[in-house]
């Protein structure tokens, strides 16, 4: 099966993601992730996405259509997937339709996850991530800490350029004009579910959880 986490900037989709993944054995696909990536590494994707990225503007649709298409095919995804910053149009909407129709995933669902806007500004502001694993801390938690908790690099700390507040209002302005537009898209075709994102990590994800559960159920009914 798998899962679109869907919400805006900061709304804890990673966060989310890496639960489900190491609990379901799913891949969590971060179009984010592989970009930063690919910027690190310099490859010629990287040094388009690159400006693109820091100026809080999305990467055009061909390429991260193109991107997508590939990464589905791989075969071990048949396990289980979490898309994860993708789709952010609806251009990218109707392309993922075809793709995902094209290699037979029929079993999927929509989580939408919310948060008030003022909140999501002053979540990534405080955001900081590890440039050698790309965990995302919150800086009260790592403000003592020299080592990443996650992969133990040494002063690895910084803040993304496109979490710096003027870029984020306009990430979020993006997100309400670009990629909100992708719910209406998706409340006229597939399986859709909103959960309200200002609970803790926790109590999100159990919430989470029981959508799963009650996705693969369903499958196992229609299969039967
Ligand atoms: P994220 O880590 O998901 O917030 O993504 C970081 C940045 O990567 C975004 O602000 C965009 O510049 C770019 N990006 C990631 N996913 C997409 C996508 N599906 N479409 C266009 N740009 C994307």
């Amino acid at each position: 099966m798998y899962i679109i986490l869907f919400g805006a900037p900061g709304v804890g989709k990673g966060t989310q993601a890496k639960i489900i993944s190491s609990k379901y054995g799913f891949e969590h696909i971060s179009t984010g992730d592989m970009l930063r990536e690919s910027v690190k590494k310099g490859t010629p994707l990287g040094l388009k996405a690159r400006d693109i990225m820091s100026k809080g503007q999305l990467v055009p649709d061909d390429i991260m259509i193109g991107i997508i298409r590939e990464k589905l095919a791989e075969p071990q995804l048949k396990n289980g997937f979490i898309l994860d910053g993708f789709p952010r149009t609806v251009s990218q909407a109707e392309a993922l339709e075809k793709v995902l129709a094209d290699l037979h995933y029929d079993n999927g669902v929509i989580i939408v996850i919310q948060v008030d806007e003022e909140e999501l500004v002053k979540r990534l502001t405080n955001r900081r991530a590890c440039k050698v694993c790309n965990s995302i801390f919150n800086n009260n938690e790592i403000a003592e800490l020299t080592e990443c908790p996650n992969c133990g690099a040494k002063y690895s700390f910084f803040q993304r350029p496109d979490d710096e507040e003027k870029v984020i209002r306009k990430r979020l302005k993006i997100f309400r004009e670009t990629t909100l537009p992708v719910v209406d898209y998706y409340n006229n075709s597939t399986k859709i579910y909103g959960i309200d994102g200002l609970h803790p990590i926790n109590e999100v994800s159990e919430q989470i959880t029981k959508i799963i559960n009650k996705t693969k159920e369903n499958k196992k009914t229609v299969d039967a």
